[in-house]
This record gives C-alpha cells, sequence and structure tokens, in this order.
C-alpha cells in the first residue's frame, strides 16, 4: 500500500451520479479555499463546447490512455460512460509531499481504488434529494440525448448503493447548504488533531520535564 502520512497534503475524494451537482460544487468548493486544488484527470471523451485541454481534462485518445496504464501512471482509472478517467499518480503523490491538499472529483469505482491503494483520503458522497429529482436534472441539462440520460439514471442506481463506505453524505437539495456542507467538511477534516499534532510543539505540558 503507498503511504502517505498525517503531516501531508489531504486527499478529498468526491462522487456522485450525474445529474447531482457534483461539479458546479467541487468548483465552488475550490473557489471557497484558495489553498484547495482540484486534481485534472486524463479523460478519453470528446471535449464539450466551452472545456480546454488542461484545465478541465487532459484529453487523450485511447491508445495514449492505454499505454499510461500500461506504465502504471494512475493512482487509480475507470471505464465511465463508455470513456476512461484516470488520475495521474505523479500529480497525486506529488500534490501529497508538497502538503498540497488535492480534490479528486472522481467516480466509485476510482473512489474504491484510492480507498485500497492509499492510507488517506476523505470520501465524500454527494446525493440528489430522489431517483425523481435527479431525472428532472438530467433532462433539464439539455446536453445529452435520452439513450445518455437513460444510461447515467441506470448507473445512479449502481452507484448510490457504494454511497455507504464514503466518510460524508452531502444531500444537494439546495445548492447553498450543500455548499456550506461541503465547506464545513474540508474545515473540519484539517482541524483534526492528528493532523495538526504539530500545534502543541510551542506548548510544555505537566509531566513533560
Ligand atoms: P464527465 O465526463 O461528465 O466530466 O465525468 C463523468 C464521470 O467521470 C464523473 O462521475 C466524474 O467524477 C468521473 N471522473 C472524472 N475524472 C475521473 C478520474 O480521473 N477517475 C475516475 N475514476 N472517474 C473520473
Amino acid at each position: 500500500m503507498n503511504k502517505i502520512s498525517a503531516a501531508e497534503g489531504i486527499l478529498f475524494v468526491v462522487s456522485a451520479p450525474s445529474g447531482a451537482g457534483k461539479t458546479s460544487l467541487c468548483r465552488e468548493l475550490v473557489d471557497s479555499f484558495p489553498d484547495l486544488r482540484q486534481s485534472i484527470s486524463f479523460a478519453t471523451r470528446k471535449r464539450r463546447h466551452g472545456e480546454a485541454d488542461g484545465v478541465d481534462y487532459h484529453f487523450v485518445d485511447s491508445d495514449t490512455f492505454r499505454s499510461m496504464v500500461d506504465q502504471k501512471q494512475f493512482a487509480e482509472w475507470a471505464e465511465v460512460h463508455g470513456n476512461y478517467y484516470g488520475t495521474s499518480l505523479q500529480s497525486l503523490e506529488g500534490a501529497a509531499k508538497g502538503g498540497i491538499d488535492l480534490l479528486l472529483d472522481i467516480d466509485c469505482q476510482g473512489a474504491a481504488q484510492i480507498k485500497n491503494n492509499f492510507q488517506q483520503g476523505v470520501f465524500i458522497f454527494i446525493l440528489p434529494p430522489d431517483y425523481e429529482e435527479l431525472e428532472k436534472r438530467l433532462r433539464h441539462r439539455g446536453t445529452e440525448t435520452d439513450d445518455v440520460i437513460e444510461r447515467r439514471l441506470a448507473n445512479a442506481r449502481k452507484e448510490i448503493p457504494e454511497a455507504r463506505w464514503y466518510d460524508y453524505l452531502v444531500v444537494n437539495d439546495n445548492f447553498q447548504a450543500a455548499r456550506d456542507r461541503l465547506i464545513a467538511i474540508v474545515t473540519a477534516e484539517r482541524c483534526r488533531s492528528d493532523r495538526n499534532v504539530h500545534l502543541l510543539d510551542k506548548f510544555t505540558f505537566e509531566g513533560d520535564k
């Protein structure tokens, strides 16, 4: 198992079914914490309108992705909705060692790999209020065909049970409230005593002398 010690950057792993509002919530979270960096994944899917290479994703073709898998360049990777996505091992280890908190917006398969292969990670699952609302949001988005929407809803029914092993569940019933819950989680995790024992160094205690 790869080891990342408590003194190193925190890995926040956020998953959600498509349409739960994860992308916008992650963006808000990064905007709220200037010292929280969002990981940029590698992806084989087509670039959407308004997306930029190296900003939203590192867009690569399937052959490039395959050879990166063979060279063990990914901390995790998975096939999601018919495309491949992966997190660079180098950037994940670089952030951890540099004391940088990293936000990973990845699916459940990838999150499970991180949980199994790394010793740290704060796992957050964003839930829609219910399936009906999820479907309504996917249809209102207007960016996907009926086929794609059906596939995403079917995936949601497989993904939501995975939420049981995450550390935190955040219901996106109201965007501002969900954002505040995420901010509270990041703040609380940063205050954990096991990450902050060094703060006690300047204090002396009875019995230490
Ligand atoms: P989209 O194509 O809509 O941007 O993302 C589709 C899904 O892929 C989302 O659930 C997103 O969290 C997931 N995803 C994005 N990057 C990664 C990654 O690096 N690894 C894994 N496992 N999933 C990812």
